[in-house]
């Protein structure tokens, strides 16, 4: 082949996105992925649902991401333009009740994978499995495969390899030690969308669902549902909490309101009214049995005073003592720092090196927020290259 190409390492959404973007523009595209198929953790996030992105008006859905550059990205490729990409690839769409957007039930994860390397394949895009990025320089860029070490030249280099859960899928973030060696600024990996581990009063309630509840962590505060499990809570409200905790040290509190529709004042008056205060948990309140296990898990003297049960129902306390370990979570916080890059992500120490995906400083909520971010850096890295190597023709 040509030792003087773009090349793009890793075949998950973000460089796979790239590639589209850059072979439709008549670019020769050469991806290097160390699995032996694409995408891995794209499929496994079409395990529970394939929610590729979601319906949500865009000034809204920009706010999921913290980071000004990735808003920005966010809205220049929209979740409009996802459900357009797609439906260019025979993939109908639909929204969910909740607002998430799913292909329709007669497309499985592997036949929207399908159809998409399918694409890629006819816009001439090669995908070279089974070699694993070993480094890179500013000219070549170092492969190893069963066979042998490649050393290949490059006009402009993709990284695109992912954060650093489900390392089976392949995103091992091996990657980190070998930009940290060439001084590009990487921000620890943690867990995002994690679940906490809590005390354990609380695991006795493993398998229980709270539903309908209100989750707080200072000002943030999200309505949800939670689960019970055999090391703590998991749960969209807890994963949407994780970016704000992730600024202290734990432990910490979180608090649970089990009745927000109901003021405190209101569930004092209740408790008064009667002096069986399950009963009025119960058929007054009509908290879940969850709930009022959840209460039970108070001391006797607590439980029997109404005005602080009052509070405590508005305003249950939960010790987070940390996230879960990362390789079991759905995604990581950290990666290549904003300050690594210039306004292009292209790599300041580096140029001709640019990177996509997860594998950069942002987090999201699940909720289709990670693909879209995934889709978007890649289709702007691909713009961004194209237009780089447009300007010195
Ligand atoms: C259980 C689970 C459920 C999820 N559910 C959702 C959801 O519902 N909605 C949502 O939006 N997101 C979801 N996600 C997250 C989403 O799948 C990821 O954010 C997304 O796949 C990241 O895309 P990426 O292209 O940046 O990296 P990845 O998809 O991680 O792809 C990176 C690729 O690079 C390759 N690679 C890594 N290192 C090397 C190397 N050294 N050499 C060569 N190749 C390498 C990997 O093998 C991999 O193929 C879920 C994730 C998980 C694990």
């Amino acid at each position: 082949m040509n030792e003087n190409q773009i090349i793009i390492i890793g075949a998950g959404p973000a460089g796979l996105m790239a590639a589209q973007i850059l072979a439709e523009k008549g670019f020769n595209v050469h991806v290097y992925e160390q699995n032996k198929a694409a995408a891995r953790k794209f499929l496994v996030a079409g395990n529970g649902g394939f929610n590729l992105t979601h319906s949500e008006e865009i000034e809204n859905f920009i706010e999921k991401y913290e980071v000004k550059e990735i808003q920005e990205i966010v809205r220049n490729f929209d979740n409009q333009k996802v459900i357009d990409w797609l439906s260019n690839l025979g993939i109908s769409t639909y929204v969910g009740s909740s607002g998430k957007i799913f292909p329709t039930k007669n497309f499985k994860p592997i036949q929207v994978l399908k159809a998409w390397l399918d694409h890629l394949e006819k816009i001439g895009v090669e995908i070279h499995y089974e070699n694993t990025f070993a480094d890179f320089d500013e000219n070549f860029v170092y492969f190893k495969n069963k066979k042998e070490e490649i050393k290949l030249k490059y006009s402009k280099l993709i990284l695109a390899m992912g954060g650093g859960s489900w390392k089976k899928t392949g995103s091992n973030a091996k990657w980190v030690e070998i930009l940290q060696s060439k001084n590009i600024e990487i921000i620890p990996l943690e867990s995002a969308n994690s679940g906490y581990n809590t005390p354990e009063k609380f695991h006795l309630l493993q398998g229980q669902y709270l539903k309908n509840i209100k989750v707080s962590f200072g000002n943030h505060h999200k309505i949800g549902e939670i689960v019970f499990t055999k090391y703590g809570i998991e749960g969209s409200p807890i994963y949407f909490l994780n970016r704000f905790t992730r600024k202290f040290n734990f432990p910490l509190i979180i608090d649970v309101d089990l009745k927000p529709n109901v003021s405190e004042i209101e569930i004092l008056e209740q408790l008064k009214s009667s002096e069986k205060i399950s009963s009025v948990l119960k058929k007054k309140l009509k908290l879940s049995a969850t709930a009022f296990n959840l209460l039970k898990t108070l001391d006797k003297e607590t439980f029997t005073s109404i005005e602080l049960l009052a509070k405590l129902i508005k305003k249950f306390p939960i010790e987070i003592l940390s996230f879960r370990p990362i390789d079991e979570v759905i995604s990581t916080s950290g990666g290549v720092a904003f300050s690594a890059f210039n306004s292009n992500l292209e790599l300041k120490n580096f140029p001709n090196v640019y990177c996509a995906g997860e594998m950069i400083d942002w987090e999201a909520p699940t909720g289709g927020y990670l693909l879209q971010a995934c889709f978007s850096t890649g289709f702007f890295v691909g713009n961004q290259v194209s237009k780089s190597l447009d300007s010195k023709i």
